[in-house]
């Protein structure tokens, strides 16, 4: 009898685990999302709307042989999952792998994707229209926003707030500082060290002033708060012996634990192994995840297979600003325009994951 696999979340864990395992466990994948969103390609669909098509891909066609539900996991314990309707899931197996939200318009609220599709429209119009834009927090997608829209609209002036001495400060300071200088080139002002006091939302784009944490005040015709992802984290921290570690996420074993229950496993931003909130994260963790099962499967111990091994903060980052220039960090070099626009900054990673889900 093949075991029964449950895999709550479809995103970069759950749609590439359940895919990988359909063929030898029977699968079950809960999703309440019609589509998958591909986020890397949701920050240039800011700038290019007709880009969303191709970033909202349809879950439809992803399992040969497993079963997909369109469902909300409203709990979890050792025999299965049940959803919001009360419907049970009952499995051998579980991977949770709900994953991380974000503000708007990057990541849907919840399972809403035409909202997401509407709040594209609307952000692309105010920027459109705007001339003046802050945006606040220097991360991987302040820094790509930033770039973006200097690219596609290069008239517009574009301020990145950090609240850091620099872009970047866990990676060698070349990286950041090479980053940096071709947003300057590209005429976007950076302010460092800086927190923005008054930030009316957090959740999506809006026209206003900051006030910066040295007191000086900027007016903006739009500003995006773009501070990092939280982890959709609800449903294992109920879990026995469940910790949060940051931003909402769950403290996971070396065997990707996150209680004390032994056949339920977490990966990906929902996760705190000791990797970062990415999908480059998801990539390393995927491989370990999938032997891990089938070892499972064949009736092996999880504590007598060898431990997942993280990435750890100097993990692989590639940046592109707009499609053409960008640096990647890539642990033994850096990378400029060339590597990060062939890697990267051209396609998005869009075919790649046009084929996960089995699309043209
Ligand atoms: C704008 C943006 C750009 C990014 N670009 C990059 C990049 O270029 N490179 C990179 O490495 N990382 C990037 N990231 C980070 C990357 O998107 C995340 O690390 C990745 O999405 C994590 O994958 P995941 O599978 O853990 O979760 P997610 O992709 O967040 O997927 C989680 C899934 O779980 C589902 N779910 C949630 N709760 C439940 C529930 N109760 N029941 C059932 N299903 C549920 C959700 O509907 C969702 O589909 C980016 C993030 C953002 C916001």
């Amino acid at each position: 009898m093949p075991k029964r696999i449950a895999i709550v979340g479809g995103g970069y864990v759950g749609a590439r685990l359940a895919k990988s395992l359909d063929d030898t466990a029977e699968v079950t994948l809960i999703e309440p999302r019609s589509h998958f969103v591909h986020a890397p390609a949701m920050i240039r669909a800011v700038v290019d709307p007709a880009l969303l098509d191709r970033a909202l891909i349809p879950y439809d066609r992803l399992l040969r042989n497993g079963r997909l539900l369109r469902a909300r996991a409203s709990a979890i314990d050792e025999g299965g999952v049940t959803l919001e309707d009360g419907e049970r899931v009952e499995a051998d197996y579980i991977v949770v792998g709900t994953g991380s939200s974000y503000a708007l318009p990057f990541k849907p609220m919840g399972d809403d994707i035409e909202g997401l599709r509407r709040a594209n429209h609307r952000v692309h119009d105010q920027l459109r229209a705007a001339r003046t834009i802050g945006i606040v927090g220097a991360g991987a997608v302040g820094t790509e926003l930033a770039g973006e829209i200097a690219h596609a609209m290069p008239d517009r002036k574009i301020t990145l707030i950090s609240a850091h001495g620099r872009l970047f400060p866990d990676l060698p300071e070349k990286f950041g500082n090479a980053l940096a200088a071709k947003l300057q080139e590209a005429g976007v002002t950076l302010i460092f060290g800086q927190r923005a006091r008054n930030l009316q939302s957090l959740t999506e784009p809006y026209t206003g002033s900051l006030t910066l944490s040295d007191g000086t005040g900027h007016d903006f015709d739009l500003i995006f708060p773009v501070l990092g992802s939280r982890a959709n984290s609800d449903l294992v921290d109920r879990l026995p012996g469940a910790q949060k570690t940051t931003a909402n996420r769950i403290k996971v074993d070396p065997w990707l634990r996150p209680s004390s229950l032994p056949n339920v496993l977490a990966a990906g931003d929902v996760a705190d192994p000791g990797d970062n909130m990415t999908i480059v994260a998801a990539s390393r963790q995927l491989p370990w995840l999938e032997s891990a099962l089938k070892g499972l499967m064949a009736g092996k111990r999880l504590d007598a297979m060898k431990p997942y091994r993280p990435w750890g903060p100097r993990a692989p980052i590639l940046v592109p600003l707009g499609p053409r220039r960008g640096n990647s960090f890539l642990v033994w070099f850096t990378a400029g325009d060339f590597l990060t626009r062939k890697m990267k900054g051209e396609d998005l990673f869009l075919k790649r994951y046009h084929k996960l889900l089995n699309r043209a």
